[in-house]
Parts: structure tokens; C-alpha cells; sequence
């Protein structure tokens, strides 16, 4: 793992294996989250990274996790056209897979910040209400079909004034890193509830995140051309494709690999997604948080979730674990988001 963390003293740098104790460093490190210095900036951010690569400080063993930021606002984009395109086709099987607006902007659904977990925390399998389609009525109760979804997030360090936009090439001003997203989802009571205005408690129970936030600076050389765009997108997120991620992902359930991806593969990159996040003048906060949606690839095996990966015939049983990583062509290592299943509380 590459990247800053939050440990009981302050903050902490993860490189190599190794954890180092930046409290001594000054009161930006004295704190409990990364929240005070992403609003920092650039140049802070860049000598902050130096100054913990130079740091002498304490080496600390195998500390708890900690959130490593306070998750101000969440927001889940659908930026995976393989993704949206598998699950087009299993929740309207007689419709178009992409609805009409999916390839003109980055269709998202706000999240609930609060149920953001570190990587580690168990999952409690959350009840609902779910109504299968050959059932007349809907029934509260657990859901029967819990769900991962293997996803990258980044994360807001400069915050803007209400009315302000960021356009894509301001990306890497206002962003400070990235993390490793689980967003767990109940398949049943998502479907249910999810038309007309989108997904709600079928996700909102908890989402995972990695204990480890790795700066933007040191993905520069894992940026690469993007996948084409057709249509060519409207002039207000035009541009930002020259940040594809060349992230190699991969999913463990129960210790055996399940799944292997790229976020290289997403349609619409992440400037694009801040771009159209700002772009009716939505303010933006320190330690919001934007993921990318499930990321799946077009190969057999590469599918970001349990219901593309096994057509809706198997999900998570109580006590299965599942461990997202990422590693960045650069060989930076992203981590991992860990969390298992356990009956409902
Ligand atoms: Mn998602």
C-alpha cells in the first residue's frame, strides 16, 4: 500500500509495508483524519508527500484501521459501460440496456455519507423490503440478495463556493486521492424500490472503503487514454480523457480470486465526473467522496459483481468474506477493502 492513513496519534504513512508515525511532523499531522490537510492544496499535498517519504518518525505495527477521512457527501456514478450495459439487460430484460442519457453524462445516485466503514468492519446483512416479480405483494425482511461492487473513489481535498464549477482540466487541483470502494448492495430490495428515483436503501446501508488514501500525484504515470466516447460528450465535459487509470483490480471471496478488472475500462473518466458533479454549482466539500461505479471489464471474469458474475443465480452467504485490491501499473498499491458478511443485527 501506498498512501496516508489516520492512526490513534495522527496521521500515517503506509509505503512498502511499512507504517510510519507522522504525528511529529506538525499539527496538519497531529489530527485524527486527512480532512485538514486535503483543504490544503497542491503544493501541500506534494510537500506533505515528501515530507512523510523523508519522516524518520516511529514505525508502527500492524495499527487498527481507522476511516482515514471524514466522508462529507458520497456520490456513486454508473460510469462502467459494461456494467450498466449487463445490468440494463437483467433489470429491464425488454428494454435497451443504456436508458437514453447514460453515454450524454455520468448518471450517479447520492450515497449516505455516514454509513461509509473502513475496510475490516463486517457488513450486517440488512433487512428490507423486496418483492420478487411473480409475488403480489412486497415483504419486509433480510435481504436474499447481497451484493459487492468492486469500484475505485476519489476523494475531495479544496472545497469550492456554491455556484462555482470545476472544469475537467481543474480536476487534479480540487482532488487529493484515491481509494478502494465496496459499495454493497441489496439486489432485492434495490430492485423494488429503485424506480423512478434510483437506487436508496438497497445501498445505503454500508459502504467500504480503504484504509489507505493514495495521493493523485503518484497515479501520474498510471494515467492513460481513456475508451472512446460516441457520442462525442457536450463542451461542459469535453476533455479529462487523458485520465484513464491503468489500476488492475481484483475481488477474493473466501480467499480464492473471483474476479480480475482495469478502472482503465470506464467510459467516463473521473475529471468528467467532477465536472458534471460542479457543473449546475453543487459545492463541493472537503472529504467528499465520488466513486466510479462497478467497474467491469468485457471478458468473462472481469465482471465487478456478484449478480453480472453468476447471472443472478448466487450471492453472499453469511460469513463470506470479500477482498477488494487494486495495484497501479506504476506499482503502487492501492490496498485493499476487506468486509464479511454476518446475519442481520
Ligand atoms: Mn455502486
Amino acid at each position: 500500500m501506498t498512501g496516508f492513513g489516520a492512526g490513534d496519534n495522527g496521521l500515517l504513512w503506509c509505503e512498502r509495508g511499512e507504517v510510519v508515525d507522522l504525528s511529529g511532523l506538525g499539527d496538519v499531522f497531529a489530527q485524527p483524519t486527512l480532512n485538514p490537510i486535503m483543504a490544503e492544496g497542491r503544493t501541500a499535498w506534494e510537500e506533505a508527500i515528501a515530507a512523510a517519504r523523508a519522516h524518520d518518525g516511529p514505525r508502527v505495527s500492524k495499527p487498527e484501521a481507522h476511516l482515514p477521512f471524514e466522508v462529507a457527501d458520497y456520490v456513486d456514478f454508473y460510469s462502467s459501460l459494461e456494467h450498466a450495459t449487463n445490468l440494463g439487460r437483467m433489470f429491464r430484460p425488454d428494454q435497451e440496456p443504456l436508458l437514453p442519457n447514460w453515454r450524454w453524462l455520468p448518471v450517479a445516485y447520492h450515497g449516505r455519507a455516514g454509513s461509509v466503514v473502513v475496510s475490516g468492519t463486517d457488513v450486517a446483512r440488512p433487512r428490507g423490503q423486496r418483492k420478487a416479480p411473480d409475488e403480489a405483494e412486497p415483504a419486509f425482511g433480510p435481504s436474499r440478495r447481497l451484493d459487492f461492487e468492486l469500484e475505485l473513489g476519489f476523494v475531495v481535498g479544496v472545497p469550492t463556493e456554491l455556484g462555482e464549477v470545476v472544469p475537467v482540466d481543474a480536476f487534479a487541483d480540487h482532488v487529493f486521492g484515491v481509494v478502494l470502494v465496496n459499495d454493497w448492495s441489496a439486489r432485492d430490495i434495490q430492485a423494488w424500490e429503485y424506480v423512478p428515483l434510483g437506487p436508496n436503501l438497497g445501498k445505503s446501508f454500508q459502504t467500504s472503503v480503504s484504509e489507505w488514501v493514495t495521493p493523485l500525484a503518484l497515479l501520474e504515470e498510471a494515467r492513460v487514454e481513456a475508451p472512446p466516447q460516441d457520442p462525442p460528450p457536450l463542451d461542459h465535459l469535453a476533455g479529462g480523457r487523458d485520465w484513464g487509470l491503468d489500476v488492475a483490480l481484483e475481488v477474493e471471496l473466501n480467499g480464492e480470486p473471483l474476479s480480475r478488472g482495469n478502472a482503465r475500462t470506464l467510459y467516463w473518466t473521473f475529471p468528467q465526473q467532477l465536472a458534471h458533479a460542479t457543473s449546475n454549482g453543487a459545492r463541493l466539500r472537503t472529504g467528499d467522496l465520488m466513486a466510479s461505479g462497478t467497474i467491469s471489464g468485457t471478458e468473462p471474469g472481469s465482471e465487478g459483481s456478484m449478480i453480472e458474475l453468476f447471472r443472478g443465480e448466487r450471492f453472499l452467504e453469511d460469513g463470506d468474506e470479500v477482498v477488494l485490491r487494486g495495484r497501479a501499473v506504476n506499482g503502487v498499491e492501492l490496498g485493499e477493502v476487506r468486509g464479511r458478511v454476518v446475519p442481520p443485527l
